[in-house]
């Protein structure tokens, strides 16, 4: 006997659910690739993306998921033989440079662990023993989707700017661009990657990727740069070239549609929309921690992060949990990934999500325990609850 018939509830960190009207804005004929209304909607796009990055230069569409998006931010602005320095604190900045490293970058880690922040002042210390400035560029990842942290990218560049270094910043903002906020210029990022399929709430296959006046300058010596990837072969005026090739028509109609939807509701409100579900499942596993068997992945409660929340289960079987949400009620969670494969599961809470989806996920999950016989704290899913319920006023 299952309870699973009727709409399922997708809460892995992507793809994510796609909204209904961005769905539907997908189902129509193609249209002409060198004149009409195209043209109008990519200048929009390019626009807009630029828009949600927060900066002033220019952004790129490029048909590719975020590790293209990775590799585009990397030919762009670097050479072979160049250095650059990863900044560890879970699994996705060090394979954006695991990938450098197969380009022929050269690749330090700056050592973190899968359950903490990037420390800011290790950073800056790292970067004054680099007298000589062979450190082209540093990379991170805003939010890391693996370990559930939340790096503070603002005093990453602030710690890059008291240690007068000049390194490249390089943010990738995959699974936190729409969600919280993001200040490309503000915080002196110049180079910022995402993708379509997490907080932008659209099918996957589109990358994006901003540069800022820094990384232009850089670019122009770029030794990696490739004909697809190539910033400079897609700022001309010809639209079919902004593409390298033929437009991704129907993922621009519905990440139009997406972009309409976020603007709408207002940037800030989605970002306090994330924050307060996102809290609302801290309130809840923080409860069924009591009981031993689960607690948080990331130590810190500061540094845990408002789309996605890792759980670890040194007490139980994640993979029992997960199969028994998904098979009797529908609710797909996330699997623990890299070093935590077998000991964690993820619960995402990101892009088109609502109170509802949350609560209703949350009480599958305490349902899965009590069924399992997985000792927790009671009334989880309560205080979840009564967060929102003090948070959202009448
Ligand atoms: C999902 C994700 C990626 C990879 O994106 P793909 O589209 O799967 O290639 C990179 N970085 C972060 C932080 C992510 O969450």
């Amino acid at each position: 006997m299952t309870v699973r018939a009727g709409r399922e509830f997708l809460a892995i960190p992507g793809p994510t659910t796609i909204p209904d009207a961005v769905l539907n804005a997908m189902h129509r004929p193609a249209v002409d690739i060198y004149a009409g209304p195209l043209l109008a909607l990519t200048d929009s796009l390019l626009r807009d993306v630029a828009r949600v990055f927060r900066t002033a230069g220019r952004a790129y569409i490029y048909i590719a998921n975020g590790h293209g998006a990775w590799e585009a931010a990397l030919t762009n602005v670097l050479s072979r033989g160049d250095k650059v320095l990863v900044l560890e604190s879970g699994r996705f900045a060090v394979g954006w440079g695991n990938n450098a490293a197969r380009m022929g970058v050269e690749v330090e880690v700056l050592k973190g662990d899968m359950h903490r922040a990037v420390r800011p002042d290790e950073v800056q210390a790292r970067l004054r023993e680099d007298r000589h400035g062979r450190i082209k560029a540093v990379l991170v990842a805003q939010i890391d989707t693996a370990s559930g942290v939340v790096n503070d990218i603002a005093a990453i560049g602030q710690a890059m700017r008291v240690a007068d270094h000049p390194a490249l910043l390089m943010v990738d903002a995959v699974a936190s661009l729409g969600c919280m906020p993001f200040e490309m210029d503000a915080w002196g990022v110049d180079v910022a990657m995402s993708g379509s399929q997490k907080g932008m709430m659209t099918p996957p296959g589109l990358g994006f990727v901003a540069a800022g006046h820094r990384a232009r300058e850089a670019h122009e010596t770029a030794g990696l740069r490739t004909p697809y990837w190539d910033w400079t072969s897609r700022d001309g005026d010809v639209h079919y070239q902004k593409y390298a090739g033929t437009p991704p028509e129907h993922l621009l109609f519905a990440l139009r549609q997406a972009l309409d939807l976020l603007f709408e509701e207002g940037l800030e409100n989605a970002f306090r929309r994330h924050r307060l579900l996102s809290e609302a499942v801290r309130r809840a596993v923080s409860v069924w921690a009591e009981g031993g068997a689960i607690g948080f992945n990331i130590t810190e409660p500061r540094e845990r992060c408002d789309t996605v929340t890792t759980v670890l289960t040194p007490g139980c079987d994640p993979e029992a949990i997960r199969d028994y949400c998904n098979r009797n009620c529908g609710v797909v969670l996330g699997h623990g990934i890299g070093e935590l494969s077998g000991k964690a599961f993820r619960v995402a809470h990101m892009g088109h999500v609502n109170a509802p989806m949350i609560l209703g996920t949350l009480s599958v999950v305490e349902m899965a325990l009590a069924a399992l016989g997985v000792p927790h704290g009671r009334g989880g899913v309560q205080a979840a609850v009564d967060w929102l319920a003090a948070e959202v006023k009448a």
